[in-house]
């Protein structure tokens, strides 16, 4: 027998949050995790830091939910009211508890420095709930259970940084969940790049009906459109897998190359699947790039790990430093201009160059265009980029793209674009990305 599938509502406190000075990732992230876990989330709901709107939204909240997370107002301050909140939703008293006041002490004893009296509010706790170890801060979290016309709802609250909420929730509140909740709703993503969200939609058709089961829906994050293929409604679980394989196999035959992964890292698809093929081929990458200032590079670091594949790059923003850096030749400069196809190709080659005195790379990646506002041209208008791709056996690549929506979209586009660019080459894929306006050279 299946069980229902539990319902979660999702509770962000903060002033902050409120006023818009803060933006609320903190919800965003658990209901992404709440989902993946089976649980339908059905309310997300922001409240200052009042102790009555609090406790009031927590009980209206409970009439609804199976559970409730909620986040911040755990610290110290006469304006952190969740542990008072809390009790008052549950009709309870708070009381000290004293495995919270030992690792609040320890914490602090960690960092050679005894617990300030003010700490000691943040060991309470409804005398009915539970204290969540906190090893990374010195709020503990809250669990409870309210009870709303003789129906029960747990309640988790977590602290507001997400540097202790995450991993709090890691352990603390998706076991739980994974234990009770149910069992028939399963996830799956595909990630595309190459296609804009609309064309994505077009090709998927009436997969991605609201009625259909299993559901697709997509979301498109830095240039790459991830579909999500989410089955729930199916009477057993061999079903449910059945209904998303097929499901992930129409999609695949719909949209064709530009998936590059399936599941996988969520956060940063795009560069754990290119730091994966590289890695996986034995081979290293260099950057040299021009308008883009370094984004490249930070894209191929941001996954810890990444040094075995990448060496590093040049910022050669200045036709000088192409030149001395990169030995792109002056006559290329001055006849077509540091945005053009041969000062994209002549970096690229000259980053593969001067990259054997570090051991020599496999392929190179180099950027170079108009990020604007300034500085277009009839011929080579804002947001047009030429991006070169040049590797070790002799082949290379060099694209025109126009992008829009301002320096820093252009930027990031140019970037991301260029570690697509990447990917097309190590899967053997020959396809034009969103953009692009010039076709692909022949390697
Ligand atoms: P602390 O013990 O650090 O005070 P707390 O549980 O009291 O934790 P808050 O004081 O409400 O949390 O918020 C602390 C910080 O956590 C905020 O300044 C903000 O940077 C971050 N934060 C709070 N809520 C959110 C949220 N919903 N999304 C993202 N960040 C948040």
């Amino acid at each position: 027998m299946n069980e229902p599938q539990r319902t979660c509502a999702i509770l962000a406190i903060g002033d902050e949050l409120i006023l818009g000075q803060k933006t609320d990732t903190n919800s965003a992230w658990i209901a992404d995790r709440m989902t993946q876990r089976s649980a339908r989330v059905v309310e997300h709901v922001t409240v200052d830091d009042d102790e009555r709107a609090i406790a009031g939204a927590m009980r209206r909240l409970a009439g609804g939910a199976d559970v409730i997370v909620c986040t911040g107002g755990l610290g110290p301050t006469a304006d952190d009211l969740t542990r008072r909140s809390l009790a008052q939703a549950m009709g309870d008293a708070l009381v000290e508890d004293e495995g919270s006041v030992e690792q609040i002490r320890s914490w602090f004893a960690g960092r050679g420095r005894e617990m300030p009296e003010a700490n000691r509010v943040q060991a309470l706790r409804p005398s009915r709930g539970r204290s969540l170890p906190n090893p990374n801060g010195t709020a503990p979290g809250l669990a409870g259970r309210i009870e709303v016309d003789g129906r029960g709802c747990e309640v988790f609250c977590l602290p507001g940084p997400p540097r202790e909420m995450r991993p709090m929730f890691e352990t603390q509140v998706e076991p739980v969940l994974a234990f009770e909740g149910g069992r028939v709703v399963r996830t799956r993503m595909l990630h595309t790049f190459g296609l804009g969200e609309s064309e994505v939609a077009r090709r998927l058709g009436e997969l991605m009906a609201r009625d259909r089961d299993p559901l697709v829906g997509t979301t498109a994050t830095r240039g790459v459109v991830t579909c999500r293929v989410r089955s729930q409604a199916s009477p057993s679980e061999a079903e449910a897998f059945r209904g998303l394989d097929e499901s992930e196999r129409l999609i695949c035959e719909r949209l064709g190359d530009v998936v590059f992964a399936r599941d996988g890292n969520a956060e940063a698809p795009l560069e754990s699947v290119v730091l994966g093929l590289l890695r996986g081929r034995g081979e290293r990458v260099v950057v040299a790039e021009s308008c883009t200032g370094g984004l490249l590079g930070e894209m191929l670091t941001r996954l810890a790990g990444s040094s075995d594949v990448f060496l590093g790059g040049w910022l050669t923003y200045c036709n000088e430093m192409k030149r001395v850096q990169l030995g792109v030749p002056e006559d290329l400069l001055s006849e077509f201009g540091a945005v053009s196809k041969p000062v994209a190709l002549a970096m690229a080659h000259g980053a593969l160059r001067a990259a054997q005195t570090a051991g020599g790379a496999d392929h190179a990646l180099a950027i170079t265009g108009v990020a604007g506002p300034g500085g277009g041209s009839e011929g080579k208008p804002v947001g047009s980029v030429w991006i070169a791709r040049a590797s070790g056996d002799g082949t290379d690549d060099a694209r025109l793209f126009r992008f829009g929506g301002g320096r820093s979209a252009v930027r990031q586009w140019s970037a991301v674009t260029a570690l697509g660019m990447l990917r097309l080459r190590l899967d053997g894929v020959r396809t034009p990305l969103l953009g692009q306006i010039e076709p692909a050279q022949d390697d």
